[in-house]
C-alpha cells in the first residue's frame, strides 16, 4: 500500500519531510500540501510533488478524501487544532514538536486519541531514531547496571536575538527532556536550573549558559548544561553514570587528521546535519505505522510529558535554584 500523505506547513522542515517521502523513502508519497502561505505550498509543490493539490485550509486537505495520513509542520502554535482535527478524521498524524504550546493543550490531544482508542499521534522527537542513542539505550538496558546519574549538553554555535531565555527549554532543551526519558525508562519529579555567570556572546535578553538539574522518579540526576552562543560547533553530550559503568553517547562520525602539527577531528556546526538520518528513520516508521491505520514511536503522553516538564523547567529558571516539582496524571492505558 502507498500511504498518501499530506503536509501541513510548508517551511524549512516542511519542505524537507516532502524531499524524504517524494525522494528518499519507499511506501508514501505526498499528495496534498498546505500552507498558511500559498506561495510556500505551491514552491513546494513545483520542485517537489507537483501530482499534489494545493489546499488553502489546514483543515480542508485533513478532511479531503484522498488524504490517508497526515504531517503537521506548521509554526508551534497551531500544532493542536490540526492534530485534533486529524484524530476527529481518525487519520495517523505526525506533528513536529511540541505537541501542543500548553501543557493544556497537549492533555486535550491526549484526552481525544484515547477516547478514540487507538493510536494516532507520533511526535517529532527525532532523536530516539539516532542511531546513536539507540545504541546508547542499549547500554544502558543491558550492560552498564542501574543508571545513577546523567551528565548532558547541549551546545549551539550562536542563537538570533529573538531567542529569549525560556526558549532555551521550550525549543533546545525539549529533545533533552523526551530522549533522557526515554533512555532512562523513568520520569522527572523536580527541576532546577541554575545560572553561572552571563557569556560574553550572550545577547542581551537571554541568560546563557545555564544548568538544568532534573530528578527522576528512580532518584537518578541529571544535568544539562544549555550553552546556546558556545560558539566553537553544535554539540551534543550524554554520558550515563550506572553501577557497574559508563555509557557515552558517541560522537558523530568525522575524519581523523594529523595536519599542521595537529591531532584534529572536525566538529559539526549545523544542528540539520547532526541528526539527518534520524529524520528518515523517524518518518519510516510513522510511514510503516500509518499504512496499518495506526501510529508507533513518541506519542502523544510522551509530547504531553515534555510540556509539563518543560513548563516547570521554565518555572525554575525563575525560581532562584529552588526545585520546582514535577507531577504528572495518572497514564491512560493506551499508552502502557
Ligand atoms: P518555518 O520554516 O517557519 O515553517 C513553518 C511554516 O508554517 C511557514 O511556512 C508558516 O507560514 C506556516 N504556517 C504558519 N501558520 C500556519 C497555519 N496555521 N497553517 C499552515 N501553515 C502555517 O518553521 P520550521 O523551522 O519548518 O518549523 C516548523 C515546526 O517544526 C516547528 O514547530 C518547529 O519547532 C519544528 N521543528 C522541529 C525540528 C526537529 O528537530 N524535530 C527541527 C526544526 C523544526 P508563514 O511563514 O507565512 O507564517
Amino acid at each position: 500500500m502507498t500511504v498518501r500523505i499530506g503536509v501541513i506547513g510548508t517551511g524549512m522542515i516542511g519542505r524537507d519531510h516532502t524531499r524524504r517521502i517524494q525522494q528518499v523513502l519507499a511506501g508514501a508519497e505526498v499528495v496534498a500540501l498546505s500552507d498558511y502561505n500559498p506561495d510556500a505550498a505551491r514552491a513546494v509543490q513545483a520542485d517537489l510533488a507537483p501530482a499534489a493539490q494545493v489546499y488553502e485550509k489546514g483543515e480542508d486537505l485533513i478532511a479531503a478524501p484522498e488524504v490517508d495520513a497526515i504531517l503537521v509542520c506548521s509554526t508551534g502554535a497551531t500544532h493542536e487544532p490540526y492534530v485534533l482535527a486529524a484524530i476527529a478524521a481518525g487519520k495517523p498524524v505526525f506533528c513536529e514538536k511540541p505537541l501542543a504550546t500548553t501543557a493544556d493543550g497537549a492533555k486535550r490531544i491526549v484526552d481525544a486519541e484515547a477516547a478514540f482508542g487507538r493510536r494516532l499521534v507520533q511526535v517529532g522527537f527525532m532523536r530516539r531514531y539516532d542511531a546513536g542513542y539507540v545504541a546508547l539505550k542499549a547500554a544502558v538496558d543491558s550492560q552498564i547496571g542501574a543508571p545513577i546519574m546523567v551528565h548532558a549538553a547541549h551546545r549551539n554555535p550562536t542563537v538570533p536575538e529573538h531567542y529569549l531565555t525560556p526558549m532555551a527549554i521550550h525549543d533546545t532543551l525539549i529533545h533533552e527532556i523526551d530522549v533522557l526519558r526515554w533512555l532512562l525508562n523513568d520520569d522527572y519529579v523536580s527541576a532546577r536550573v541554575l545560572f553561572p555567570r552571563k557569556a560574553a556572546r550572550s545577547h542581551g535578553k537571554l541568560r546563557d549558559p545555564q544548568v538544568v538539574v532534573l530528578e527522576t522518579a528512580k532518584g537518578v540526576l541529571i544535568d544539562v548544561e544549555i550553552f546556546v552562543n558556545c560558539h566553537y560547533g553544535y554539540d551534543i553530550q550524554c554520558e550515563i553514570v550506572g553501577e557497574d559503568g559508563i555509557a557515552k553517547l558517541p560522537e558523530p562520525m568525522a575524519i581523523q587528521m594529523r595536519l599542521d602539527a595537529k591531532l584534529q577531528n572536525p566538529i559539526l556546526t549545523d544542528w540539520k546535519d547532526r541528526f539527518v538520518d534520524s529524520y528518515d528513520v523517524e518518518l519510516n516508521d510513522f510511514i510503516k505505522a500509518a499504512a496499518q491505520g495506526t501510529a508507533a514511536g513518541p506519542s502523544s503522553w510522551d509530547g504531553y510529558v515534555a510540556a509539563i516538564t518543560s513548563d516547570a523547567c521554565v518555572a525554575a529558571q525563575e525560581a532562584d535554584g529552588e526545585a520546582v516539582a514535577i507531577s504528572l496524571p495518572a497514564r491512560p492505558a493506551l499508552y502502557n
